[in-house]
């Protein structure tokens, strides 16, 4: 519990909606990303938005550096046709809630959003919050221990309408190749992913994965409503942000 008192002013509600000027390059990105049909394509520009889950990487006196999972945004990219995050900026409208914000005027039976509509799941990408909430969002801190089988760990997320939703379980395998777990890969995610036996569902995409200390050691990619869940893996986080230039705060064991 103290973890859970610990981490919950490092997550975000992310939703993203297509500016209404940008219809046109969004059909276009789709079009080369090559992976949503015609037909759907409509659903995914007149829609309102996708939501997922984000984490705080690292805060500055003006601005914050959220991690999330691309599963938002997948509709308009692929492997091959990668999208930066100067265009996501350009065509659509981000928009975080903290935890601050949803405490400060939720009450129980109400409802704080208006309804959703959601995709599927991630790669990840960090963005810079517009407005500012001034209460502190401290970064998350990364295990520098790999995780194996049997560990505990816990999820917090906040899918839509949901808070703070926090589970528990277990890491079941460290590194699942993703052809092992589904025949269709059309954005073509090319990594392994960790398996963990824990609860998720659609809009909890991008929570962060933490242990036993509270340390983040995967961040939901997919696999909602089975017994299991799939996580982009520690080096692929970290390697992510390097790459991005965020300094991380990690935690190591000094024995
Ligand atoms: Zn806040």
């Amino acid at each position: 519990k103290w973890l859970y008192e610990r981490t919950k002013d490092s997550i975000v509600f992310i939703h993203i909606v297509p500016k209404a000027d940008q219809l046109e390059a969004i059909e276009n990105l789709m079009k080369s990303a090559g992976h949503v049909e015609e037909s759907r394509r409509a659903a995914f520009i007149n829609g309102n938005g996708h939501c997922g889950t984000g984490f705080v990487v690292e805060q500055g006196p003006d601005h914050l550096k959220i991690l999330m999972s691309a599963h938002i945004i997948d509709h308009v990219f692929s492997s091959t046709n990668p999208v930066s995050s100067h265009v996501c900026n350009r065509v659509f409208t981000t928009r975080i809630i903290c935890d601050h914000y949803e405490s400060s005027f939720r009450r129980p039976g109400q409802n704080t959003h208006p309804q959703h509509v959601y995709a599927e799941v991630p790669r990840t990408a960090v963005m810079d919050l517009d407005e500012i909430c001034l209460r502190n969002h401290p970064p998350v801190t990364f295990s520098s221990v790999h995780p194996a089988p049997f560990d505990e760990c816990a999820m917090i997320s906040w899918p839509p309408l949901r808070h703070r939703t926090a589970v528990t379980g277990s890491v079941s395998h460290p590194s699942r190749s993703l052809l092992d777990l589904a025949q269709h890969n059309p954005v073509g995610y090319r990594m392994n992913l960790l398996e963990a036996k824990i609860a998720s569902e659609d809009g909890s995409s991008g929570a962060p994965l933490v242990n036993g200390s509270g340390k983040v050691i995967a961040m939901l990619h997919g696999g909602f409503g089975g017994p299991f869940s799939y996580f982009v893996r520690l080096t692929d986080i970290i390697y992510f942000l390097a790459h991005h230039g965020v300094v991380i705060r990690r935690f190591f064991h000094f024995n």
